[in-house]
């Protein structure tokens, strides 16, 4: 099995996670246990000790908190889903807002404001068609044009990772980094095996994306994608202006090829594009953002944008990295029981449309795990 999380090989995005959990003893069984340590996991974790104190419940993350898609992520924040709407959905964006308001207002921490939460709006642009007056006018395989504009907005993705993982460390969840998940023994209680030990848990949620598909349930049922981010160095208020992005609304393209991006509290932006696929269905861990082909489509990315406007010949780019990504061919969500039991939720599977929704469905799950709410329909995985 190849090493988890490579971090170094899939570079480093512009911005920190300023917070690890204090070590503590585990217990050797909690009511309820979470596999993966990004969005969804989180949210889950927190959302389960505000809703029942008295229930125990514990995170295993493999690498660090947010060392999955979470904290590589774009941070563009979008509504619905990547197949749009989806029936009992309900609103994301207005859910995203209550669950940071509540989880704050229970945690002492002022987690709207700190992980610089924004919701202007977002951008739809295409070559054919636009809007009269569009902001946005750049040459790409034709003129990027604004179509559409839709409800959204942007996020600090690491304080957005950092909050959400000290709201659960103060609501007294137990989070514990370095803690792979090798296997899960399904009986009376489930066993969830660690490197480093074991624990027993009444329910266990699956939140680990694009990651140990096998363990998940997932393997064959969804595509694990590793995709590339880069950004640069802050531009001028004039600069910005020039090009469009004065008003600050992430962006993406709804034609090929593909294009998104957004603009930082700094004013540097991070721009997004290109897809790499695990070799020989392998796993995303073994990609190396430094190798061949990763390295064409950076090289390839920085190029298109460099000609996007006269004046961004010289843009300087500053990082370059890349993050896990799971699609189902439906482009719906994964939101089921584990194949294997129904003590175990397996929730991920949100394509690039993940940062609200993770956080609003790993709410929603802890909902599910205190039977308090049921599953959609729409999140089957078979
Ligand atoms: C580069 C990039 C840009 C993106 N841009 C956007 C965007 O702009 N807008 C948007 O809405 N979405 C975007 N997405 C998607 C969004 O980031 C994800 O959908 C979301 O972060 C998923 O959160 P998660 O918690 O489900 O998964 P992850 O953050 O991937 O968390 C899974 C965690 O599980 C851990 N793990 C895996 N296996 C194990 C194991 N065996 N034991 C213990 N822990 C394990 C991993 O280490 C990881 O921390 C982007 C994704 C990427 C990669």
């Amino acid at each position: 099995m190849p090493p988890l999380l490579l971090q170094n090989a899939w570079g480093q995005p512009p911005w920190q996670i300023d917070f690890s959990p204090a070590q503590q003893p585990l217990p050797k069984s909690v009511d309820f246990a979470i596999i993966g340590g990004g969005f969804t996991g989180l949210a889950a974790a927190a959302w389960l000790r505000l809703l029942a104190p008295e229930k125990s419940v514990a995170v295993l993350e493999a690498g660090r908190i947010g060392a999955g898609a979470s904290g590589r992520t774009g941070g563009m924040v979008l509504a619905e889903s990547a197949a749009g709407d989806l029936p009992g959905l309900g609103d994301v964006l207005a859910g995203l807002t209550r669950i940071l308001g509540e989880l704050g207002g229970a945690s002492g921490i002022s987690l709207l404001e700190n992980c610089e939460l924004a919701l202007p709006g977002a951008w739809e642009i295409a070559r054919k068609g636009g809007i009269a007056r569009s902001a946005i006018s750049w040459n790409d395989s034709g003129t990027l044009r604004v179509v559409n504009e839709v409800p959204g907005g942007t996020v600090n993705p690491g304080k957005l990772v950092e909050g959400l993982a000290r709201a659960a460390d103060r609501l007294r969840a137990v989070i514990v980094e370095q803690a792979r998940v090798e296997r899960v023994d399904w009986g009376a209680e489930a066993e969830l095996m660690f490197a480093g030990g074991k624990l027993r848990a009444g329910k266990i949620l699956f939140a680990t994306n694009s990651l140990s598909l096998d363990l998940s349930g997932l393997s064959d049922r969804a595509h694990p994608k590793l995709t590339l981010a880069a950004s640069t160095a802050p531009l001028g208020e004039e600069q910005l202006e020039a090009i469009g992005l004065s008003q600050r609304k992430p962006f993406y393209t709804v034609d090929f090829p593909y294009l998104w991006g957004r603009v930082c509290r700094d004013n540097s932006i991070v721009w997004g594009a290109g897809l790499v696929g695990p070799a020989d269905s392998g796993s995303v861990e073994q990609i190396d953002i430094a190798a061949e082909e990763p390295s064409r489509m950076f090289a390839s990315l920085e190029r298109r944008i460099r000609q996007l406007r006269p004046g961004l010949e010289k843009l300087n780019f500053t990082h370059r990295w890349g993050g896990p990504i799971l699609f189902r061919d439906s482009w719906t969500p994964v939101f089921d029981r584990h194949p294997a039991s129904s003590s175990g939720i397996v929730l991920g599977a949100f394509a690039g449309h993940g940062v609200a929704l993770s956080v609003y469905l790993g709410a929603w799950a802890a909902e599910i795990m205190l039977g308090r709410r049921d599953l959609p329909e729409w999140g089957r995985i078979a």
